[in-house]
């Protein structure tokens, strides 16, 4: 595999220097882009994949895109793909994979998203995952971080989330008394609708099925790194920049 060093990718760049990003780069070098850090984060429901993506793009000033949040988005303004999706989500259940896809594709070829970005749920099935390798076939490698945590912990988990109505912060999953109000800007908690325990269950259910099969998509990638979900969110944050910042990528023969 083509191994690229830190100073030709300046020469590459124009002499600019690439900031912050240690990646090297495993793409041929005439379709390279120097700066650009495709992040992904996996895991199941709960694992903090958003809270977890909110503070890497914040970190490395990427676009964080949460599929998840999209769609939410789309059912609050009543658009068509929010009516078509709002049943499925309440169910627990996937949007469809064309759908899905279709958003995702139009949301990549936006310019912010041209030096990198944070993907946090997409994929979630192996169609996906083939279809945004195609998406990516001449940007710099998906760096996949998949968050690992226990079953037990997630529907306890989820049932005490809360999600901050202006900002979008998520708190409480892991305090024993979660907070009345945002910490971040004051604003109204609420719960959402899908982290009711019995669609809690059926996520997990479908996240078994449909989503847990990616890891072995992407296991054997020397792009791919696997984190311990379990421990409080700074020390998930410690071990996920650590991944992010390429390590995993670095290590590839
Ligand atoms: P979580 O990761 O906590 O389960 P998300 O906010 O990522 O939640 O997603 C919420 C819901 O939105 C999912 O349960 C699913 O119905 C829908 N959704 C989000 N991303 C996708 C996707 N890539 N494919 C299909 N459905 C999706
Ligand atoms: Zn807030």
């Amino acid at each position: 595999m083509l191994y690229v060093r830190e100073h030709e990718k300046d020469e590459a760049a124009g002499g600019r220097r690439p900031h912050g990003s240690m990646v090297t780069e495993l793409v041929p070098r005439e379709v390279r882009r120097p700066m650009a850090l495709n992040l992904m984060l996996m895991g199941p429901p709960g694992a903090g994949k958003g809270t977890q993506a909110r503070r890497l793009a914040r970190g490395f000033r990427l676009p964080h895109i949460a599929t998840g949040d999209i769609l939410r988005e789309a059912v609050e303004a009543g658009s068509p793909l929010g009516r078509a999706a709002a049943a499925i989500m309440d169910a627990g259940r996937l949007v469809g994979d064309d759908i899905m896809i279709g958003i995702v594709r139009q949301r990549l070829e936006r310019p912010d998203a041209a030096t990198g970005f944070v993907l946090d749920g997409f994929p979630r099935t192996v169609p996906q995952a083939e279809a945004l390798d195609a998406m990516l076939d001449r940007r710099n490698p998906l760096v996949v971080i998949d968050i690992a945590v226990d079953d037990a912990d997630i529907v306890r988990r989820l049932s005490k989330r809360r999600v901050c109505t202006a900002c979008g912060t998520i708190v409480g999953a892991a305090e024993a008394n979660p907070p009345a109000v945002c910490p971040d800007c004051g604003g109204g908690l609420v719960q959402r609708r899908d982290d009711r325990e019995s669609v809690v269950l059926e996520r997990l259910a479908v996240y078994r099925e449909q989503t847990a099969p990616l890891i072995d998509y992407y296991r054997n990638r020397p792009t791919f790194r696997s984190v311990d979900g379990s421990p409080g969110p700074d020390e998930v944050a410690a071990a996920v920049a650590d991944a992010a910042h390429g390590r995993s990528v670095r290590r590839t023969a």
